[in-house]
């Protein structure tokens, strides 16, 4: 007898479900394919429990008659090619005839279609790929699919399903993915029975990029066109001032398909030439089209990569695409702070280097109100400390004495990391060098203060403290400001709503993915609040919560305390120069910033002395 057997058809389906469906989002996956693929214009999709209970996708399109839809069921059944010539000139999304069998095969199916030719529709209900009933519905033109208790009868793949709020977030991710490339298309999106997305048909695609990006991006994205003999590249990418800490916020198509292809996205980056921090995305939506006989979408069963035969030629293309886009991007941009007073130099080079932490955030800066007005607010609490019962000079002793008073009190020298007394209102501020660096005089020496390291930790500790005695001062903001964001994003800021109020950042639940801004801590209600929850999700996002609600909460205060801060570049005045040092004095750690930046840098007068051949 042989030992090789050919399989059952319902085992290699499983087999084959292996690989096209990993999770319930790629079920969602191929479903919206499929209603694509038939001309839908409107698709529903339906999902309870992260998609482990239900995935229901409705759509409007051709629908099937009695027969066919028995067909699409079995394996390798498609409508979409026919023969050798159709495979390398594939303009449907779907092909390979695998993904209704193999979804059927590891779940409980029911599918009810019908086509514009048959009078009442079909009614198909399946387990684990054996039809258990075929029966007639009334029913309107259309398909309409659903997929119960997914994995039901491979306990294994069930075992590797997360949490539903992470399988949302993935069958939310995968519907923005092909909503971006269908403006054409309306989506809605209901989760428990809670409408999350509703993106009707929009006429101009930008308005569905804005809608699935938020509104708030708008004026951050720009339209990028480019057509060479080989290829076609159109679409938006952000202002390198808008970045994300992974590429997830990359989509790229290719003749229509949402794929993941690294080189392409090197490209991309290629067109931003050191405009990108290291470490950072941007955001964009970007459509190839290339001749259809050219791309070879056969690659991979969940036909999320392709090959291309002109590869190198689409590469640059899509390089030049961005790359030209930046005349006209940066020009109305170019202004920093620095250089609209007239100070050349390193502050003209900051507004156009992005490599610097700082000129990254750039549209903060430009957006920069005086100084004055925001130290005004921030200093609300400078206590002296000759107010707080302690001489200067005693303190000072305490800092500057000699080496052997220093090796006695371990404790208070600045290397621990920890202020030593009455340092900082003791020097003397000489100056500002390249508007960033405070240059200041003291007893034994010359010292010299990163401005907006040393704000950003006045702040941080502020936030802190007064979050301690919950007390924040917050200012109400006149006009809620409304925000937009994806699935995931909504349910990280959702975890983070009560932490963030005991600073003062009120943040309101408005309905789906909408929230309103109600106040913010006083250091920054007189900035852009947006781009900082933006940042604070994006960060929380990267990190996660494992670390403890504290450490949590801890990094928003950073992000908060660094938009709320003065930046490199920023003239000062002698006063406000000086009121930075005192409100340093009263910070716990005065070494580093808390991102871990150091503040100061000092020079013993014995070093100047050498450096000088004043001594040997
Ligand atoms: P493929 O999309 O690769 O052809 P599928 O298994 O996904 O394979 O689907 C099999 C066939 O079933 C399709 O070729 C199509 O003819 C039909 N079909 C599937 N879903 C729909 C739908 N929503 N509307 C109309 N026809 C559909
Ligand atoms: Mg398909």
């Amino acid at each position: 007898m042989s030992r090789i057997k050919i399989l059952p058809e319902i085992l290699s389906n499983k087999i084959a479900a292996g690989e096209v469906v990993e999770r319930p989002a790629s079920v969602v996956k191929e479903l919206l394919e499929n209603s694509i693929d038939a001309g839908s214009t409107r698709i529903i999709i339906d999902i309870e429990n992260g998609g482990r209970s239900l995935i229901r996708i409705s759509d409007n399109g051709s629908g099937m008659n009695h027969d066919d839809a028995l067909l699409s069921i079995e394996r390798y059944a498609t409508s979409k090619i026919h023969n050798d010539t159709d495979l390398f000139s594939i303009r449907t999304l779907g092909f390979r005839g695998e993904a209704l069998p193999s979804i059927a095969s590891v779940s409980r199916f029911s599918m009810i279609t019908r086509d514009r030719d048959s009078e009442t529709g079909t009614h198909i209900l399946a387990d684990g790929g054996r039809i258990r009933n075929v029966s007639e519905a009334g029913t309107p033109i259309g398909t309409m699919i659903e997929v119960k208790q997914l994995f039901f009868n491979t306990p294994a793949r069930r075992k590797f399903l997360k949490s539903t709020n992470t399988e949302m977030g993935h069958i939310a991710e995968t519907i923005s993915g092909v909503a971006l490339g269908r403006p054409e298309i309306g989506f809605q999106l209901v989760h428990n029975g809670k409408k999350i997305k509703n993106w009707p048909l929009a006429k101009d695609p930008f308005d569905r990029v804005s809608a699935v990006f938020g509104q708030d991006i708008r004026s951050d994205l720009h339209e990028i066109e480019l057509k060479t003999e080989d290829a076609s590249v159109f679409g938006w990418i952000s202002s390198p001032s808008l970045t994300r800490s992974s590429s997830q916020k990359i989509y790229l198509y290719v003749n229509g398909r949402f794929i993941r292809d690294r080189g392409l996205q090197h490209a991309l980056f290629e067109g931003y030439r050191g405009r990108l921090m290291k470490g950072r995305f941007p955001v964009a939506v970007l459509f190839i089209q290339v001749p259809y006989e050219q791309l070879d979408v056969n690659v991979h069963p969940t036909k999320h990569e392709v090959r291309f035969t002109g590869y190198r030629k689409v590469y640059e293309t899509l390089k030049a695409s961005v790359f030209k886009a930046w005349d006209r991007i940066d020009h109305p941009k170019k202004r920093s702070y620095a250089s609209e007073k007239g100070v050349p130099g390193r502050a003209t080079k900051a507004a156009s280097n992005f490599s610097s932490d700082l000129s990254s955030k750039k549209h903060y800066e430009e957006k920069e109100i005086p100084f004055q007005q925001r130290y005004h607010k921030a200093s609300f609490e400078i206590i002296r400390p000759s107010e707080k019962n302690e001489t200067i000079s005693e303190t000072i002793h305490e800092y500057h004495g000699t080496e052997k008073d220093k090796a006695i009190k371990p404790h208070k020298s600045e290397e621990n990391g920890f202020k030593s007394k009455s340092f900082f209102t003791s020097i003397n501020v000489i100056g500002q060098l390249h508007n960033t660096y405070i240059i200041c005089e003291s007893e034994n020496g010359m010292v010299m203060i990163d401005q907006h390291a040393a704000h950003e930790r006045i702040l941080f500790e502020q936030l802190k403290k007064k979050s301690l005695r919950n007390s924040s001062p917050a200012q109400k903001l006149l006009i809620p400001e409304t925000i937009d964001l994806g699935y995931k994003e909504t349910a990280i800021l959702e975890k983070l709503i009560p932490g963030l109020a005991e600073f003062g950042l009120e943040i309101e639940p408005f309905g789906g993915c909408t929230f309103a801004i109600k106040s913010a801590p006083d250091i920054i209600s007189d900035r852009e609040i947006k781009p900082l929850i933006l940042e604070i999700i994006d960060k929380i996002g990267d990190i996660g919560f494992s670390e403890g609600i504290e450490r949590t909460l801890d990094n928003c205060l950073i992000l908060m305390a660094c938009h709320g801060s003065i930046r490199a570049g920023q003239a000062l005045s002698e006063r406000e120069m000086r009121a930075l040092m005192d409100q340093l004095e009263l910070c716990e750690n005065t070494q580093h910033c808390p991102h871990g930046r150091p503040i100061k840098a000092s020079w013993p007068l014995a070093a100047l002395e050498k450096k000088f051949k004043r001594i040997v």
